[in-house]
């Protein structure tokens, strides 16, 4: 049986399955010498300010067959970037009563109502009759 955590990563360019995994990824422009490359993803790409960024180091995976590099940021970054951006689908809402449906509740509601203030009646009278 195979899970998708034993699945292989294959090289989408030449099917290989020979990766150099995991290596750093390195900016040589920084100001303040070699830093790992970043994505961002904003909560809030408008504000000026608080953008509500998520920012994750890319780890580089290159296919040592034709050279094709894959980049990979950790699975908790990834589920924290799909929360940011919205990427889950939404749950289906559930359709609201119509009003008539809600009508024909009412109507119903009022009917058992009556029926009891009926059968209330009965027994009262048959009570009386008693007496
Ligand atoms: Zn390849």
């Amino acid at each position: 049986m195979t899970t998708k955590k034993n699945k292989k990563m294959t090289c989408v360019q030449c099917g290989s399955t020979e990766f150099a995994k995991n290596l750093r990824t390195v900016d040589s422009n920084g100001q303040h010498g070699k830093g790992h490359l970043t994505i961002e993803a904003y909560n809030d790409p408008g504000a000026l300010i608080f953008k509500g960024t998520k920012a994750s180091k890319l780890r580089a995976n290159v296919c040592t067959e034709c050279g094709y590099v894959m980049f990979t940021v950790s699975k908790k970054d990834a589920r924290d970037i799909g929360r940011i951006m919205n990427v889950k689908k939404e749950k289906k809402k559930t359709p609201k009563f119509k009003k008539d449906d809600k009508k024909e509740e009412k109507i119903k509601k009022n009917k058992i109502k009556k029926s009891i203030v009926k059968d209330a009646k009965k027994i009262s009278d048959e009570e009386d009759k008693k007496n």
